[in-house]
């Protein structure tokens, strides 16, 4: 099994080729193909399977791909949520990483950081958000960011965020995002809770674990 055989364009090849993966792990070989067709995905993924570019890459290609409809302003179209600042520092760094022969921008939004220095850069555009929920909220309350072109939300390590007290967070961020919209939510455990969570998250989703 090679990535190319995953549906992933050059540019991405190229970018993991580079990391040095030869080979995608299971719940890469798994989603990746899922979510590029645009289905909402449920996937059951520890921390060290490789879940992060999972949901990156074809995130990018998507978004690549849906790139000319918009001329002139650059509406938000992906939100990845993550339990802590130092997951979301991960993700943005993947998201550069593989996006690099891509011209999407991506933002960190975390709490602990200057809210003045963020809303400056969410001003100047943004393709993809990678936030706690907390501080997304502060944006969203302060109108420093629009989340009505939102086409693709990522929940990542969603039992710990239930298990921080994440879930009214969430549900808010929800009520400003489109109803139509694919989303994915990963979790390295899946109790009834997350269940719960993935029926109000997710549109008919296809469940995969490793
Ligand atoms: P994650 O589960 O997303 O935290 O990824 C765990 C580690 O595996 C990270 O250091 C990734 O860079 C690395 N990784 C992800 N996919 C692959 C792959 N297909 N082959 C080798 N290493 C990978």
């Amino acid at each position: 099994m090679s990535f190319s055989k995953l549906g992933l364009i050059q540019e991405l090849l190229k970018a993991v080729a580079e990391q040095g993966y030869t080979t995608p792990t299971p719940v890469q070989q798994q989603t990746i193909p899922l979510i590029l067709e645009g289905r909402d995905v449920l996937a059951g993924a520890q921390t060290g399977t490789g879940k992060t570019a999972s949901f990156t890459l074809p995130l990018l290609q998507l978004l690549t791909a849906s790139t000319k409809v918009h001329h002139t302003s650059r509406p938000v179209r992906a939100v990845i949520l993550t339990p802590t600042r130092e997951l979301a520092a991960q993700v943005h760094d993947n998201v550069n990483i593989y996006g690099q022969n891509l011209a999407l921008r991506a933002e960190v939004i975390v709490g602990g950081a200057s809210i003045m220095m963020q809303t400056r850069n969410l001003r100047k555009g943004c393709d993809i958000i990678v936030a706690t929920p907390g501080r997304l909220i502060d944006h969203i309350q302060q109108r420093n960011v629009n989340l009505s072109q939102v086409e693709i939300l990522v929940l990542d390590e969603a039992d710990r965020m239930l298990d921080m007290g994440f879930l009214p967070a969430i549900r808010q961020i929800m009520s400003s995002l489109p109803k139509q919209r694919q989303s994915l939510l990963f979790s390295a455990t899946v109790p009834n809770a997350i269940k719960t969570l993935a029926a109000t998250v997710l549109n008919n989703p296809v469940e995969v674990a490793v």
